[in-house]
């Protein structure tokens, strides 16, 4: 197989098959995995412009019942301690973020399924939209729930959930998670269908370089992205965290950094020039690898940047994986420290504005 033959597919939109994008995925050569980084950047820019859109992120409970194995905040983890910020801080910091510019916010906690918890986050998503005129597009990532629980949040204001389906190989799904009721694969896949029916513009994504899984995987990941139809993708590398069951696996499957960042960068490159038109997030797990890691995933084709709106004192514990950054940080540090990096890199950012998936509108648009 020749890379310049692949390019020219790309170049002419021509799909890509499955092993043209292994092909690309396993690409040693520096040089080589440069010019996947420009022609991904050249699909962006072609499909979704060179703006990065913002939206300021509140981490606002580490209260999980779920234990997945590689997850730092597991309800198993007796080392991390637990928090949950009152709804009023966790509204603040969503008007931060309106305040700001970012036109989007997201709202993140470990999962629960009780209905103190769908009451609490039902009012202040209410109280968020109605402290922002309806302005700010609030995107929820709150794990499984039922398709009525998705309904009532999306009636109270949210519009786009983040739910990673993590690795869309059932038998690794397996391994990285307890084989229960609450722990299952095709539950998961089914979230993603109650989701789009509820209304909500669907983000879903997976961990890069988890133990076990192949280049094959992550191509089957983004066959998965596209026969779902799925809106935006939030992706990052897995990273150890010490205090899960799945650091057993550590002496054997971690790359080092650098190592790690490029095959995230590289599946960021390849889903980009294979879905084209959807939202792709640059994670902050990302920068755990590089200091300037996300910028790296804006120019190998990601759009979306969350900077963390988190009050600080609450960052220590949110701990989903190790040498998470900007825990010291306060939301305006994040915020000028950002801009500076992505104007740095010659993008434009999307302030004031929601930045939706525009294939989430080309979807309405043909359905
Ligand atoms: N509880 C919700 C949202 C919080 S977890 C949920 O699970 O959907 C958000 C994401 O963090 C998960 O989807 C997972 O992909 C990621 N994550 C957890 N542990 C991680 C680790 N060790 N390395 C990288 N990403 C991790
Ligand atoms: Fe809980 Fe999400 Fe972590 Fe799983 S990944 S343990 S659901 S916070």
């Amino acid at each position: 197989m020749n890379i310049q033959e692949i390019f020219e597919k790309i170049d002419n939109e021509i799909e890509l098959n499955k092993a043209e994008m292994m092909f690309l995925l396993d690409l040693k050569n520096p040089e080589e995995i440069e010019q996947l980084f420009a022609k991904a950047y050249d699909v962006k820019l072609k499909n979704v412009g060179q703006k990065a859109y913002f939206r300021g992120i509140v981490e606002f409970s580490n209260y999980c019942v779920k234990d997945c194995f590689y997850c730092g905040i597991r309800k198993s983890n007796k080392n991390t301690e637990r928090f949950q910020i009152p709804e009023e801080d966790v509204i603040k910091s969503a008007v931060w973020s309106y305040n700001a510019g970012y036109g989007s916010s997201v709202l993140q906690s470990g999962e629960r399924s009780d209905s103190e918890f769908v009451d609490s986050v039902e009012r202040m998503l209410k109280e968020i939209k109605k402290q922002t005129d309806n302005k700010l597009g609030i995107t929820i990532s709150l794990g499984e729930q039922t398709l009525e629980t998705y309904k009532r949040w999306f009636e109270a204001g949210a519009h786009r959930y983040l739910l990673r389906i993590e690795t869309t190989n059932k038998e690794l799904f397996n391994k990285i998670h307890p084989v229960d009721e609450l722990h299952n694969f095709e539950t998961r896949i089914n979230c993603l269908k109650l989701l789009k029916k509820a209304g909500y513009q669907v983000g879903t994504g997976v961990m890069i370089g988890l133990p076990f899984q192949t280049t094959e995987d992550l191509v089957n990941d983004i066959l998965f992205f596209k026969e779902n139809d799925i809106d935006m993708i939030g992706m990052g590398p897995y990273i150890f965290h010490e205090e899960t069951p799945m650091a057993q696996y550590r002496k054997d499957w971690e790359l080092d950094k650098e190592a790690l960042l490029t095959k995230a960068l590289k599946m960021i490159a390849v889903t980009r020039i294979y879905l084209k038109d959807v939202n792709i997030a640059a994670t902050t797990a990302l920068q755990a690898l590089r200091h300037t890691g996300r910028e790296a995933g804006l120019q190998a084709g990601a759009n979306i940047i969350m900077p963390n709106s988190t009050d600080t004192q609450y960052r220590e514990n949110y701990q989903l994986y190790e040498n998470k950054p900007c825990t010291d940080e306060n939301a305006s540090m994040c915020r000028g420290c950002l801009q500076r990096r992505i104007e740095g890199i010659g993008e434009t950012i999307g302030f004031n504005e929601w930045g939706d998936s525009p294939h989430f509108h080309n979807r309405q648009k043909s359905s």
